[in-house]
Order: structure tokens, then C-alpha cells, then sequence
């Protein structure tokens, strides 16, 4: 499916590229507060929690971010750095930050950046209990820095979560979401997405996301059940993250997955003032930053004027 370009102008678009990251990164410290709680347990303690208030199970200072927003600058910091796309510095800036005592990392991450320090390996063995949301969760800089060009984002969001996960179900939602941030960022209708979301559930019936079954754990299915479920019932950037956060489970990567696809989708007013301001400023500078350049870039990538670096 090609990106449907309406009469938005580029400006327009750089701004929703903002908004992806920044949406993201909003949905990741939004949703850390009640990570791994029941929404029983949220309604008990918070009643319906919409501030980002930091706490939860990894005691975050509020604003503070986790492994979801971590990994997704990583990959944005090895783009800029390198011109184009060389997995091998992504793969080292995994490293760097997995040494660097983060608050918190998954399990099948952690593994995958071992296997990369000891063997120098890029991509992980098929393995069918790699069908977690980690990579999915980190997609919003591919889908920047690729949009206009479908073939490559298949290709990197592929190689880019292989380097932890390789699980076909994974990598299908590594492209859903990044072909959704695509035609949000293009200004795509709702009807767009559905259709994007749609194709996914034709491939993998699994994804199917009505009726929703309230599962939201890290098991990818689960993870974009809730996502599709919120963004689909809801007609505003909070309220599609409130449900989501609310929902418990994987609650920061759920956060930061909805936060993407809604981010472009509403654009940077669509985002609470109240929820920009309280991010953590280094992480909403840095972010802005690597959005403006990864967007600007992408159709010079496309082009051939910024050259992928050569494979190692
Ligand atoms: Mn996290
Ligand atoms: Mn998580």
C-alpha cells in the first residue's frame, strides 16, 4: 500500500514527525506508572491515572522514561551518526546503553545485545518465543527516517528487530505500525490506518482486535490489540492514551506504541501541554532534535543522496 499524500505541507509533516517521537516518549512515561498492574488495581489506586507522576514498579522520578524510548533514540542517535542506516552502530549503541546500568530491559533484549557483545552477531535465531513487543516498541525513528519508501521500512524495521527479536508476528507488527506512522505523518485518514490494521489481522488473524479481550500484556498480539482498540474508539490523543495506560499490562510499551501512531496522527497540538511539559526536558530536547533530522533525511535516503552505510 502506497503512503497517500494529502494537501498537507512538508512543514506539517515535519511537525507530526515530532509528534510521533514525542507522542512516544509521552506514552512511555505515562504508562510506566502502572506498568504490570491490573485495571482493578489502577481504578483502586488512581481511579483513572492521566498524569505522568512517575512511580510504579521501577520508582521513576516523574518525566522519567524507561527502555522503550531508550532503544528508539539509540537507533535515531546511529542514523544521524552515520548518515543512513548501519546496523551494526545501532547494534554498539545498544551496547553502550545496556552497560550504562539502564532503569530497566527486557528480557529477550538483553539477550539479543549479549549475543551481538560476545559473537558480533546482527540478528538472532527464528525463535518462537521471540514473539514480544521489543521491537515493535522502538520502530518510530525507521518509520521517520524511511517514510515515502515502503520497501525500506520493511527492510529495516526487519534488520532492526532481529538484532533482539525474530518472530515473524513481530516483525509483521514492526511494519503495520511503521506503515501507520507513515500515513498519519502524510496526514492519512482514520480510514487509512484501519485499513493498514486491517491487513495485518488478514495475514495474522491472531491480531484480530474486535472484540476486544482487555489482554495487554507484552505478547506482540496483546500489545496491538490494545493499541488498535483504544486508537479506534477514541477521537483525541489523551483519551486514546488514557485508555491504554488504564488497560495495565505492558502499560509503558503499550503507552509508547499508541503514543506513536497517535502522535502522528493528531499532531503536536493533539499532544497535552501538561504531558510535554512534564517529560523529562533533556529526552524532549534530544527527541525534537532527531525527529526534525530523521524526516528531513528520509527523502534524501530515498533519494540516493544520503547512501545507506554498506552492509560490514
Ligand atoms: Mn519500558
Ligand atoms: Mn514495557
Amino acid at each position: 500500500m502506497t503512503v497517500t499524500r494529502s494537501s498537507e505541507t512538508w512543514a506539517q509533516t515535519v511537525e507530526r514527525a515530532r509528534a510521533a517521537f514525542l507522542g512516544m516518549a509521552v506514552g512511555d512515561a505515562l504508562g510506566a506508572t502502572t506498568e504490570f498492574m491490573t485495571p482493578t488495581e489502577i481504578r483502586f489506586k488512581y481511579g483513572v491515572h492521566k498524569k505522568i507522576i512517575g512511580g510504579g514498579w521501577l520508582y521513576l522520578k516523574p518525566g522519567q522514561v524507561t527502555d522503550d524510548t531508550q532503544m528508539s533514540l539509540c537507533i535515531a542517535r546511529a542514523i544521524r551518526e552515520c548518515g543512513g542506516w548501519d546496523l551494526t552502530a545501532i547494534a554498539h549503541h545498544f551496547v553502550a546503553w545496556m552497560k550504562s546500568r539502564p532503569v530497566d530491559i527486557g528480557a529477550t533484549c538483553a539477550r539479543g545485545i549479549r549475543e551481538f557483545m560476545h559473537t558480533g552477531r546482527l540478528e538472532m535465531p527464528p525463535n518462537a518465543w521471540d514473539a514480544g513487543n521489543g521491537a515493535v516498541m522502538r520502530m518510530v525513528p525507521v518509520a521517520l527516517a524511511t517514510l515515502g519508501d515502503e520497501a525500506c521500512l520493511a527492510r529495516w524495521a526487519a534488520e532492526q528487530a532481529h538484532l533482539t527479536h525474530n518472530h515473524p508476528m513481530s516483525d509483521a507488527a514492526c511494519v503495520t505500525v511503521g506503515r501507520m506512522v507513515h500515513q498519519a505523518l502524510c496526514g492519512g485518514a482514520v480510514a487509512a490506518l484501519q485499513t493498514l490494521a486491517g491487513e495485518l489481522v488478514r495475514d495474522y488473524p491472531e491480531f484480530r482486535y474486535r472484540p476486544y479481550l482487555g489482554n495487554s500484556s507484552a505478547y506482540v498480539v496483546d500489545t496491538l490489540q490494545t493499541v488498535f482498540h483504544h486508537f479506534f474508539s477514541t477521537g483525541t490523543f489523551a483519551d486514546c492514551l488514557i485508555g491504554v495506560v488504564n488497560q495495565g499490562g505492558d502499560a509503558d510499551t503499550t503507552g509508547a506504541i499508541a503514543g506513536m501512531i497517535a502522535g502522528a496522527f493528531y499532531g503536536i497540538d493533539g499532544i497535552p501541554r501538561r504531558w510535554l511539559k512534564r517529560l523529562d526536558p533533556k529526552v524532549r530536547t534530544e527527541i525534537t532534535e532527531l525527529a526534525d533530522y530523521l524526516v528531513n533525511a528520509a527523502p534524501l535516503v530515498v533519494q540516493g543522496r544520503i547512501r545507506p552505510a554498506p552492509a560490514p
